[in-house]
């Protein structure tokens, strides 16, 4: 599986296109506020995209999720406990978000431990709530996909509706912190890191 970075919108929220390469089927992890730039690159690239999975359900990384729906389909899948707030646009922050298109109607809400299939490759559905009640993370193969859960030597912040601090570190460190050191973390915002440097230096999980 080839992973691209794509950073967009204000945000400078990370957007992810994930390719299986023999077949060229391909899935994104939150288009962010760019579906027509995705869906053209997957155009380029000759992909044919199958989902659009997205870690939360916050505007700056679900925006773009109707327009790319529309020009390269692909199934919209979000977590179960975040469908309110996408329904709602003052929750999922699109208001405060100028020039994000509303997400478009969803076609599968997961709880975690669901899994995608593009070609061979297998994508898990990790439940990780505390940023957002229907937070949720991606694991194929060594990449995992934290969304505003974990970042490079920070955690998501959880003082924005629906947030629950306790139960955002209790994600981190059940569900996240059990994985190899070796895997690689593809956060929401910023920097691509592992699993073993954040469990080494993250200043906010040293004794979770
Ligand atoms: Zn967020």
């Amino acid at each position: 599986m080839r992973v691209e970075t794509m950073v967009v919108g204000p945000l400078k929220t990370n957007a992810y296109v994930l390719v299986d390469e023999p077949s060229g089927e391909a899935a994104v992890v939150d288009p962010g506020a760019a579906g027509l730039r995705i869906a053209d690159a997957l155009k380029a690239a000759g992909a044919t995209l199958k989902f659009i999975l997205t870690t939360h359900g916050h505007a700056d990384h679900t925006g773009g999720a109707f327009d790319l729906r529309r020009k390269a389909g692909g199934e919209y899948v979000v977590g179960e406990g975040d469908r309110g707030q996408i329904e709602s646009p003052s929750s999922s922050l699109a208001a405060m978000i100028p020039g994000f298109a509303n997400p478009p109607a969803i076609d599968r809400a997961v709880t975690g431990g669901e899994s995608f299939e593009i070609g061979d490759t297998r994508i898990f559905v990790i439940a990780t709530p505390g940023h957002t009640p229907g937070s949720v993370s991606y694991l194929s193969g060594q990449a995992l996909f934290t969304g505003d859960t974990l970042f490079q030597n920070s955690i998501g912040r959880y003082d924005l509706p629906g947030g629950d601090g306790e139960l955002e570190l209790q994600s981190i460190k059940d569900k996240l912190l059990t994985l190899p050191d070796q895997m690689i973390v593809y956060p929401g915002h910023g920097p691509s890191t592992t699993i073993g440097e954040e469990r080494a230096n993250n200043p906010f999980l040293q004794g979770v």
